[in-house]
């Protein structure tokens, strides 16, 4: 039952100085002049979670056409910009921190250089609502009635007014969203062309790619050198707002990216790795557009292993170990990435990205002089450079590799790029004539045929969900660590993740998926189950209650992360 907003401002008035439980009473529904708010659930003490509100305004009121939710691209962009709006507003108008605890404070879920898919705003066509979180304040464990009401009353219609209403007198706001929306949706437009036009990866011409710092994700503004594509490279793409554009297109197949230590391998490398997501308009990598089945392999040893047919690149383990169903509980680096590449083809990834700063060597490469040494009867290892033309050839698997410490890969690759002082040059001429003139003593490559893409499917209580109270403990910690009942699960190694929503998201889908595990249904199956659930309803089909902070994420996350669980048994 929706009560007048003065109902709150009297409630606030009666309960001041009583104990913190009596905020309790507040929960529920107020109509304001311009919206609704709506008080989800209080917290229970000031230092706990803080309260989870929203705010409702009628999109009629607000200000805001229709052409910003023309398309669903649109409608996520829009809510993007809208969430980012509100942050701001939130930051200038809320007072901050009053009294003990987290009182005080007005956040919501806000995104970083990348546009995703996010519970903290949902735009309809008859209503736009902001979901968010505020501390409300005590003094001890005492009700502070007056701060509290001076939040509720002035501070949230005053950013609700700056954040929720459309400003028309200002053009350069409505400039920057129309910016937002339409880039966001020609990115999209770019991803789709990719396909078409047998590239795996789009650099625009202009692009920025170095970042601020090793911890900070805005672009470099200083000494920053601007992506130029290589003339023999270029490709014109279109976009439906923005019009065509040039820009480095990377084909399918094997590519290779060479040059010196510090010459912006890497950096391009992450920048493909993070052109699976779209970026916002001065991010810099805004036209870095990458297949959204691109998956970054990197070594991470010490990892668990549950089952993983890695015989395309690991046999004759010492003890007759099985490779064709590998289970460890401590991987090596080489067993780590070969395990990681099986599992992402499993899950759906169809281009690979990897960096020899995160790489075992001795899944990349072996030399003439250590096959001298060790014979390759001992030698349980398949090099990836036996396996990335096959994958290509046989299963259609493209990789983009970063080698900057050898040139074996020179023979095995459809196109070689060479980075020098940041700048691309294309080379593969020349490394195929050096590669034909320097002979290498070859590995009689007794290789048996690449098998197929092995399925798993995990067994019932493969991350058992012990319940406390009759709930299950669903816990994140940063981006890289979730905890589900007594089942802790690290992935440190998941390079493309970008934002802790994405986490709590990720930990509810796999909260879902362990419960479709029934010795039966496929690892795969069970991700397009949950896609399907995803794409009919979105991210609130994941919990039960409202929360605003979950972020989009894609199966290949979520496969990773099932895939790191400890506890993982399959069939
Ligand atoms: P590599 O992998 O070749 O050793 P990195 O990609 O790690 O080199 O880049 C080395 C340094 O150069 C980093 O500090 C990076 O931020 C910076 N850098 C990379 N690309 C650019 C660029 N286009 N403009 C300016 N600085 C860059
Ligand atoms: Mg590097």
């Amino acid at each position: 039952m929706t009560k007048p907003a003065h109902h709150l401002k009297n409630m606030l008035s009666r309960i001041d100085g009583k104990g913190y439980k009596a905020y309790k009473d507040i929960q529920g529904v107020y109509a304001f002049e311009r919206f609704t708010l709506l008080i989800d659930h209080v917290q229970g003490d000031p230092f706990a979670q803080p309260s989870r509100l929203r705010i409702r305004v009628d999109r009629d009121k607000s200000g805001f056409g229709p052409h910003l939710t023309q398309s669903a691209s649109r409608t996520t962009a829009f809510s993007d910009w809208l969430i980012r709006r509100f942050a701001k507003a939130a930051k200038r108008i809320a007072k901050g921190s009053r009294g003990s605890g987290k009182g005080g404070t007005i956040l919501i879920d806000t995104p970083g250089q990348q546009i995703l898919e996010r519970t903290a705003m949902r735009v309809t066509d008859a209503f736009i609502e902001a979901r968010f979180f505020l501390g409300l304040p005590a003094f001890g464990r005492r009700i502070a009635g007056r701060d509290a009401s001076e939040m509720l009353m002035k501070e949230l219609p005053e950013i609700t007014k700056l954040a929720l209403f459309c400003n028309r007198k200002n053009q350069k706001e409505s400039d920057g969203l129309l910016r937002h929306i339409t880039g966001f949706e020609d990115a999209e437009a770019l991803r789709r062309q990719l396909k078409e036009k047998k590239l795996v990866a789009f650099v625009g011409n202009g692009a920025s790619l170095a970042r601020s710092s090793g911890i900070d994700p805005a672009p470099l503004t200083q000494g920053a050198v601007l992506f130029e594509p290589p003339e023999t490279l270029a490709v014109t793409l279109d976009r439906p707002n923005g019009g065509p554009i040039t820009g480095m297109g990377i084909p399918e197949g094997v590519t290779l990216i060479a040059g010196g230590g510090f010459h912006g391998k890497s950096t391009l490398l992450n920048a493909l790795e993070l052109g699976v997501y779209n970026h916002i308009p001065d991010d810099g990598r805004q036209w870095v557009i990458t297949r959204n089945d691109a998956l970054k392999i990197r070594a991470a040893d010490g990892r668990s292993i549950s089952g993983v047919d890695i015989s395309s690149f690991i046999n004759n383990l010492p003890l007759k170990r099985s490779t064709t169903s590998f289970s460890t509980e401590n991987a090596s680096g080489s067993t780590s990435q070969a395990a990681a590449i099986c599992e992402g083809l499993e899950a759906g990834a169809r281009l690979l990205l990897l960096d020899e700063d995160t790489s075992a060597t001795n899944f990349m490469i072996r030399d003439e002089k250590m096959q001298q040494l060790v014979s390759q009867e001992k030698e349980p290892i398949t090099p990836f450079i036996h396996r990335v033309r096959d994958l290509y050839k046989e299963k259609g698997v493209s990789t983009i590799l970063v080698m900057g410490g050898s040139g074996d890969y020179f023979s095995a690759s459809d196109l070689v790029l060479r980075m020098t002082d940041y700048r691309a040059e294309e080379v593969t001429e020349k490394a195929h004539t050096i590669a034909r003139n320097t002979p290498q003593k070859k590995e009689i490559a007794t290789l048996s045929p690449l098998p197929l893409i092995h399925h798993r499917a995990p067994l019932p209580q493969s991350i058992p969900m012990e319940e406390r109270r009759g709930r299950v403990k669903v816990a994140t910690y940063g981006l890289h660590e979730m905890v589900l009942g007594k089942t802790r699960i690290g992935f440190d190694d998941v390079e493309q993740l970008t934002c802790p929503s994405q986490t709590r998201a990720l930990a509810e889908a796999v909260r879902l998926a362990a419960g479709l595990m029934n010795g039966k249904r496929r690892l795969e199956e069970i991700l397009d189950a949950i896609e399907e659930i995803l794409e009919k309803e979105g991210l609130e089909a994941l919990t039960d209650i409202l929360r605003g902070d979950l972020a989009s994420f894609r199966r290949l996350e979520l496969a990773a992360v099932i895939n790191r669980a400890r506890s993982l048994k399959v069939l």
